[in-house]
């Protein structure tokens, strides 16, 4: 493929510019060069993108892509393919690896293999303590430096109120981002899925939804009182929507991405305890799922991330309270948004906003939008495509996917990262 594209005929969306239209879109050397009526060079490559969604690559910011320490879950080369196929464009990932990343040589380690064998844009999240073990706050500025977007202790909370309020002292004055894994140990402790009606007609220990909304209520007390920047992963609850929408209606620097399994499910997944619906938070109540949903829909929830966690079978073929937690989400992230469309919640435009240019701009990514002279990360998707998704045809290295089965619609053609083809339908086995 030469150095010029044009993408023709697509109905361009752009949420980072309120780009809503048909026409062409041209790159040139990696970067989009011009949109609406584009006049074709000689020698252009020329993508039909008639009847299909011409839109930024999607943003994920909250994945696992399990390298340095868990190849035998996933790799920077197979959870980037994921992601190419799922038309996610950008990933930012989480520090639970082993090592953790704590330390900047493993930021630049992550870095660099992601340079030599991803396929998409790869930043990592550094973690807020060293070890993630609750003690003592990381070199937030060299780890900066060295690449992270933002920490996390990701997996785990940081529970301890007085370590989170230096955090956020700590990292306000790099402008950088605290995400956190919202859940008070002291209440989830021995729970392994939602606590409620399907919990007690299980007969499995649950976790109640308030483990999630003390942290969240707490934390928004902490960022009152120090500024820093706090953006809660996976909010599964509704006491947790609430307090994150009164903090925001205060104006304080508060933010939050639900996963898909979150907005798209109940603990009702869990009976018949299948350990693909097992994941941290759990699987909640119908009234969770409806004010999350709600949440969405009145731009509390801005954001929609995957938790990505692959893992592998040794570690899901067992026991359901003994299994690990976390599902692969990336190739399932936009068809399975999309229903957000369908039933009326969202717009497309404001769909495709909460997995682009809101999760970049959080981050401080230059990515995640369509404007002239940006990276050339595009994705091309069929709206209307209907498919069922099948465990075995995912192209990560783990198949743990929660949506087995699920008839969806919106299927990715094309994606592009700077300009270069990444994943092309047609060639599907
Ligand atoms: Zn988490």
């Amino acid at each position: 493929m030469s150095g010029v594209v044009v993408i023709r005929g697509g109905r361009l969306i752009d949420p980072a510019n309120g780009v809503d239209a048909s026409g062409d879109l041209l790159v040139a050397d990696g970067v989009i060069r011009a949109l609406g009526r584009v006049d074709i060079p000689a020698g252009a490559t020329i993508l039909h993108a008639d009847g299909l969604v011409v839109a930024p690559g999607l943003v994920d910011m909250h994945v696992h892509l399990r390298e340095p320490g868990f190849e035998y879950k996933e790799t920077i080369a197979g959870g980037t393919l994921a992601a190419a196929a799922g038309g996610v464009t950008t990933v930012a990932c989480m520090p639970n690896t082993r090592p953790v990343n704590d330390d900047p040589s493993i930021t630049a380690f992550i870095r660099q293999k992601a340079a030599s064998e991803g396929t998409v844009n790869v930043f990592p999240i550094g973690a807020v303590t060293k070890g993630l073990e609750g003690r003592e706050l990381t070199e937030m500025g060299l780890m900066l430096k060295a690449g992270c977007v933002a920490f996390s202790d990701d997996g785990r909370p940081v529970a301890d109120a007085g370590l989170m309020r230096r955090a956020l002292d700590y990292s306000r004055a790099f402008g950088a981002l605290i995400i956190q894994h919202a859940e008070d140990p002291s209440l989830s402790a021995g729970g392994c899925m939602h606590e409620g009606v399907i919990s007690s007609r299980l007969g499995l220990p649950g976790l109640p939804a308030a483990a999630e909304s003390v942290m969240v209520d707490r934390d928004v007390r902490l960022v009152e009182l120090t500024g820093g920047r706090y953006h809660v992963a996976h909010i599964s609850v509704a006491g947790a929507v609430e307090a994150v929408a009164r903090a925001r209606s205060r104006g304080l620097p508060v933010s939050c991405e639900v996963a898909p399994h979150h907005f798209a499910l109940t603990d009702e997944a869990v009976l018949g305890y299948d350990t693909d619906a097992k994941m941290s938070p759990p699987l909640r109540s119908t009234e969770d799922r409806n004010a999350v949903l709600e949440g969405l829909a009145r731009g509390i929830i801005t954001v929609i991330a995957t938790d990505h966690a692959p893992h592998d079978q040794d570690s899901k073929r067992v026991e359901f309270c003994h299994a690990s937690n976390g599902v692969v989400g990336l190739e399932t992230m936009l068809p399975v948004s999309l229903e957000l469309v369908r039933d009326g919640v969202m717009t497309l435009v404001d769909c495709l906003r909460a997995m682009t240019v809101t999760p970049a701009r959080l981050l401080g990514l230059d990515r995640g939008t369509l404007s002239i002279g940006a990276p050339a990360d595009v994705v091309l998707f069929d709206p209307d495509e209907s498919w069922v998704v099948d465990a075995a045809r995912l192209h990560g290295t783990s198949r743990n996917t929660c949506f087995h089965g699920r008839r969806v619609r919106g299927r990715v053609k094309w994606t592009m990262v700077s300009g270069k083809v990444v994943h092309d339908d047609r060639l599907r086995a």
